[in-house]
């Protein structure tokens, strides 16, 4: 038997962002509060739980001061205010294309246009979004749009920006698109569709029309689990949904033929491991084919097509700063973040003092996602390479460089110049044999390369 893992299968960047923030806050407060679950997983919402987090379905459910994590579907302006009104330090987890439409809602309405969002009414996204916008309308299909264009015959007059719910089906997208350009005169276009639910759905077509029996991973209430469940079935005999290893039992796998395996984007990876170990127990002479569940993470992004590339030099505007990350956006469709542990390797660095919103930063290109339009950039990786630069070019021109003293071991003291460690040999340090190099410890010195 064979068992393929679809490459998509499980978290895409924006939950998996939103899953590591939050155990990050349990690390190191011990507890933190998500406004709602973090994702529809029964199982893994289970092991947030055990390890700090407590969901609050309202508002008035969360204690005064408390931490509080946004999930990535985000959330209207008011609750924000809400929150800082109870005085709670706010973890914004909201995934970086759903902020970006809430920037697009807010210039647009500020703008005297009248947002109009492609989605479900009753989605946290979309919610989130009317939160953003002054005059907002909730658009699902081509009916509702005509319902809104024969309320009022100025309507098709009227100044209109669209953006789209991120997990939006493309295909419906474009035809809705086609008809409100014919209807409206003055309409400006956002595409703010993720193609992480695409790439996903796409996937699982393709490997449910070359497999015998498809297993799809996820919870039976998550509907793009569920959606997985439907694409498998067009195209496969023998579908199975399942929550976790435990409902193996209930099913009975064929052992002989090709099983495909997929999952929704909230099924942890730790979950998906967890099935498809238990298969191959369960079902001797398996052969598991080199997807995700022998890659890491980082090299299914690696494997991704991409227009930036890590190691790249990159300069971007800072759009926002919370406690976990900072928000940058390069010009380009992508996200792109800095996590806290990226941004300096000085244990003094200050954030507040030295990084503002609006504030321009360059930056080193450390993973792409092109697939779900992410990239993960390092600060400090960018200051130790032009600090590498200016040391290079210091010596090339025989100049006299200046940095303090972190350092002494039995060979010498280690200066930090332009935060890059540079060795200087007792022989070269111009003091006496018996000297204490200690002593030099957080001195300014002038040194030659
Ligand atoms: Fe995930 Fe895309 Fe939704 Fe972000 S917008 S949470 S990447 S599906």
């Amino acid at each position: 038997m064979t068992i393929e893992v679809a490459k998509t299968a499980g978290f895409c960047m924006g939950v998996e962002r939103a899953v590591r923030l939050t155990e990050e806050q349990c690390r190191t407060h011990g507890k933190v509060y998500t406004l709602g679950q973090l994702i529809h997983n029964t199982a893994e919402s289970e092991r947030l739980c055990s390890i700090g987090v407590t969901i609050a379905d309202t508002i008035e459910d969360i204690p005064e001061g408390s931490r509080v994590v946004i999930r990535a579907h985000g959330v209207g302006r008011d609750v924000y205010d809400a929150l800082k009104k109870k005085n709670a330090e706010i973890i914004d987890a909201t995934c970086p294309f759903v902020k970006k439409i809430h920037r697009i809602a807010e210039t647009e309405s500020a703008d005297r246009r009248t947002i109009f969002i492609f989605g479900s009414p009753v989605h946290p996204e979309v919610r989130g979004i009317v939160g953003w916008s002054g005059e907002s309308i909730v658009a699902e299909n081509i009916d509702d749009f005509e319902k809104w264009l024969r309320s009022d015959e100025n309507n098709r007059y009227k100044r209109i920006a669209i953006v789209a719910q991120t997990t939006s089906n493309v295909d419906k997208w474009e035809i809705f698109l086609k008809y409100t350009r014919k209807q409206c005169t003055n309409v400006k276009i956002f595409d703010t569709i993720c193609s992480a639910t695409d790439e996903r759905q796409a996937e699982t077509r393709s490997l449910a029309k070359r497999s015998d029996c498809m297993l799809v991973i996820g919870d039976s209430h998550s509907s793009n689990t569920v959606k997985l469940a439907d694409i498998s079935r067009q195209e496969c005999g023998n579908v199975f949904l399942i929550g976790s290893a435990d409902e193996l039992g209930r099913i009975s796998l064929p052992t002989k033929d090709r099983i495909g395996v997929t999952a929704g984007a909230s099924a942890p990876g730790w979950l998906i491991k967890e099935v498809v170990n238990k298969m191959s127990d369960e079902i001797k002479n398996t052969e598991i084919m080199e997807t995700s569940e022998n890659q890491s993470f980082e090299e299914l992004l690696e494997q991704s097509v991409r227009t930036l590339y890590t190691g790249d030099r990159v300069t971007g505007i800072i759009t926002q700063i919370t406690s976990g990350e900072i928000q940058v956006d390069l010009g380009v469709k992508h996200a792109a973040y800095i996590p806290e542990s990226e941004i300096s390797d000085d244990p003094l660095y200050n954030i507040e003092e030295n990084l503002k919103v609006g504030q321009e930063i360059e930056a080193f290109v450390v993973r792409v996602n092109d697939a779900e339009g992410m990239i993960m950039l390092s600060k400090k990786k960018m200051d130790s390479i032009r600090g590498w630069d200016r040391i290079e070019e210091a010596k090339a021109n025989d100049e006299i460089l200046e940095g303090v003293v972190v350092e002494d071991n039995k060979g010498g003291i280690v200066v930090s110049v332009n935060g890059i460690r540079v060795f200087v040999p007792f022989s070269q340090t111009g003091l006496p044999r018996d000297a204490d190099l200690s002593d030099m410890v957080k001195k300014t010195v002038k040194l030659r390369i």
